[in-house]
């Protein structure tokens, strides 16, 4: 069984679309193994997105990851990396398919309501970015 890190971002907490979004996981047999709510600090959105760093949106998604609280959850079931990655829907959601999160929910390509991590290896480091292993069960 396979671990990956969901975020829901500051749009979706903010717009009371937290169990919505959980019930497109779980209406597909996807398990949550770990869920907590908190307020990224500066520090915490740069490092978990230090990847992008270089990119001219990175101040931008700084601002919006630490504009209000977040939800992040582990995942788990059976590909659920691929799995989650399919039900999010593409980054930008005017080229998100029918069904996805972000189809229905997001509003623009910066504010688009879910993270999911993209491979195996970011799933572990991610997941253990906010999660000790006594909290996933
Ligand atoms: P994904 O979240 O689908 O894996 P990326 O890893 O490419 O997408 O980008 C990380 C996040 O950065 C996106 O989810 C989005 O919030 C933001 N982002 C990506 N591209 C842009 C852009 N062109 N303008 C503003 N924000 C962006
Ligand atoms: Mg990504």
């Amino acid at each position: 069984m396979e671990l990956t890190l969901s975020i829901i971002k500051p749009d979706g907490v903010e717009r009371n679309l937290v169990g919505k979004i959980i019930s497109k996981f779980e209406d597909q047999g996807i398990r949550i193994a770990a869920i907590k709510k908190l307020q990224l600090t500066r520090a915490q959105a740069e490092a978990f997105y230090a990847v992008h760093k270089a990119r001219p949106f990175f101040g931008e998604l700084v601002e919006f990851m630490t504009r209000s609280p977040v939800v992040v959850m582990a995942l788990q079931g059976e590909n659920v990396i691929q799995r989650n990655r399919d039900i999010m829907g593409a980054t930008n959601p005017a080229q998100a398919a029918a069904g996805t999160i972000r189809k229905d929910f997001a509003k623009s390509i910066g504010e688009n309501t879910v993270h999911g991590s993209d491979s195996p290896e970011a799933a572990k480091n991610e997941v253990a970015f906010f999660f000790a292993s006594s909290e996933i069960c």
